[in-house]
């Protein structure tokens, strides 16, 4: 049986550069803590606990305190709040995800209503539309445009949550450039989350099988599952390699494995591992 494993499996440049920040900051000799999960995965939540950095859901008095903040970016007040509690800023912001904080901020200086297509309870939605003085609009799908709200704009900056499906996106933009005068659009998804992208609209139809793995949390693991299958129905979404069925190889020449950005390399290899076993006990 063929195997063959996406090139952009696992890890975005930006989740292994915090991960990276966040295990060096733990070595200093100073508390460290975080305002949520670094990403959304079991394994690498539990590698970061173990190292002593502490999850925190609100702030207390910072001093003698280094604050982490996540790849998913964060607000600016609550950057400043951190501060005057006296935290010291660690950040471990993905430079694309403060690319799009520029980005909005810019627009909106220049005049434009910032549109964001994402999901609005994601904390880089929150970062990014929190970087701004006006209220933004968030747009998760197409169901959800404010259609009376978006006629009475007449120019709007849209930038785009960074891991968002570009063919969803691109819906939804189309509504917007039909309905507001005038437009100024920024493809904001990431150029990591592109090629997960590109590659997941193919495998699916070159594989028999497909294994995409990532923690049910992820909502980018989600995507990449969906649109595997929505192309090739014996598409499985599994978290650990112990959730694999042999069943689902059956009568399989090839089995595609990808992984979301948060997903690390110890689970990618564990799940291709057992693919190979159960495959060759198949013959
Ligand atoms: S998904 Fe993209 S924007 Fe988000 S952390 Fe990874 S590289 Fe950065």
């Amino acid at each position: 049986m063929e195997i063959n494993l996406a090139i952009s499996a696992g890890f975005c440049f930006g989740v292994r550069r915090a991960i990276n920040i966040a295990l060096k900051t733990a070595k200093t000799n100073k508390p460290v803590f975080m305002l949520g999960d670094i990403v959304h995965n079991e394994e690498v939540v539990k590698q970061i606990q173990k190292s002593g950095i502490k999850k925190i859901y609100r702030f207390s008095c910072g001093d003698g305190k280094i604050l982490l903040i996540r790849a998913h970016g964060c607000s600016k007040n609550t950057l400043q709040k951190a501060k005057k509690l006296g935290y010291t800023i660690t950040d471990a912001t993905c430079p694309m995800v403060k690319e799009i904080h520029a980005i909005a901020r810019e627009l909106e200086n220049n005049g434009f209503k910032i549109i964001v297509i994402g999901d609005k309870s994601h904390d880089e939605v929150k970062g990014i539309t929190g970087q701004l003085r006006t209220k933004a609009i968030v747009i998760d799908k197409l169901e959800n445009i404010p259609l009376k709200k978006i006629k009475s704009i007449r120019q709007a900056g849209i930038v785009v949550q960074s891991t968002q499906n570009l063919d969803k996106a691109q819906e939804i933009l189309d509504i917007l450039r039909n309905n507001i005068q005038k437009v100024k659009f920024h493809n904001t998804i990431c150029k990591p989350t592109r090629m997960k992208q590109n590659e997941i609209k193919i495998m699916p139809l070159e594989n028999d099988v497909m294994v995409i793995i990532g923690s049910k949390t992820s909502a980018n693991t989600k995507r990449i599952y969906e649109i595997s299958k929505s192309l090739n129905r014996r598409s499985y979404w599994i978290n650990s390699s112990n959730e694999i069925s042999k069943n689902w190889l059956d009568k399989a020449k090839s089995v595609g494995i990808t992984a979301g950005a948060s997903t690390p390399e110890s689970t990618i290899q564990a799940v291709t591992q057992k693919i190979k076993d159960l495959a060759s006990r198949k013959q």
